[in-house]
């Protein structure tokens, strides 16, 4: 039996049609159903629901052989342990810090400075911060970050945009990229090895099926 770990909403959705592309059709709605584990038109594929931010855990320790998990997120985890042959191009968006329209972002992050930042990615914007010598005082948050500056929590935020329309809601300017986002195919090294050919067959299917 192979597991493949997906999170419930875009990744599901997205991964569905590369799931089609290799022949594989899954048994149940995860809107409609309450199961974790989903059967697939392949018996010896299932299809776990687990949080985004989980996939790399279950990944890693062999809960499910595969998985797909943003960039975002595997950054977050740590990478190591997990074979990541494939980005599936799928749940696309940008990592950026954003502050509130009348903050000199410029002025803040003048070499040798010091800023308050709120986010949920911690590991990202303590790397970006760094690379430009800036000095952070990070501040963990598990949602909502748009409203940390308009309260005064914090100077900035670092979050995941899509349109910008959240940020345009709230009057907050996106004022810097940090790095492009989309779903990687995750793998167990240890699954690649004993269960090697489906796994490859696997592999390739998606690959084919990556949209550019
Ligand atoms: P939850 O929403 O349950 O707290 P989550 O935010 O981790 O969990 P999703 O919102 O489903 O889960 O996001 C899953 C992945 O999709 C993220 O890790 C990221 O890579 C990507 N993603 C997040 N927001 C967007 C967006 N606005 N547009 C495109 N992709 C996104
Ligand atoms: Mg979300």
């Amino acid at each position: 039996m192979i597991t493949l770990a997906l999170s419930k909403g875009r990744i599901f959705e997205d991964s569905l049609p590369l799931l089609a592309a290799a022949g594989i059709e899954v048994l149940d709605d995860p809107e409609k159903s309450r199961k974790l584990i989903l059967s697939t038109s392949r018996p010896d594929l299932r299809v776990v629901l687990v949080r985004a931010t989980d996939v790399p855990t279950y990944v890693q320790y062999g809960g499910a052989d595969l998985g797909v998990a943003g960039k975002d997120v595997l950054l977050e985890h740590g990478e190591q342990g997990l074979y990541q042959p494939l980005d599936l191009k799928i749940a696309r968006c940008r990592m950026s810090v954003a502050v509130r329209e009348d903050f000199d972002y410029a002025a803040a992050v003048r070499q040798g400075s010091r800023i308050r930042v709120a986010t949920k990615y911690t590991q990202i914007a303590r790397q970006h911060f760094s690379d430009k010598g800036v000095h952070v005082d990070l501040i963990k948050l598990y949602g909502s970050m748009e409203l940390a500056p308009l309260t005064g929590l914090a100077d900035a935020i670092v979050d995941l945009v899509s349109t910008g329309s959240t940020l345009k809601a709230n009057h907050l300017l996106e004022v810097e990229r940090i790095m492009d986002i989309s779903s990687r195919l995750v793998v167990n090294q240890a699954a690649l090895k004993l269960q090697r050919e489906p796994i490859r067959a696997l592999i390739d299917a998606f690959a084919s099926a990556v949209q550019p």
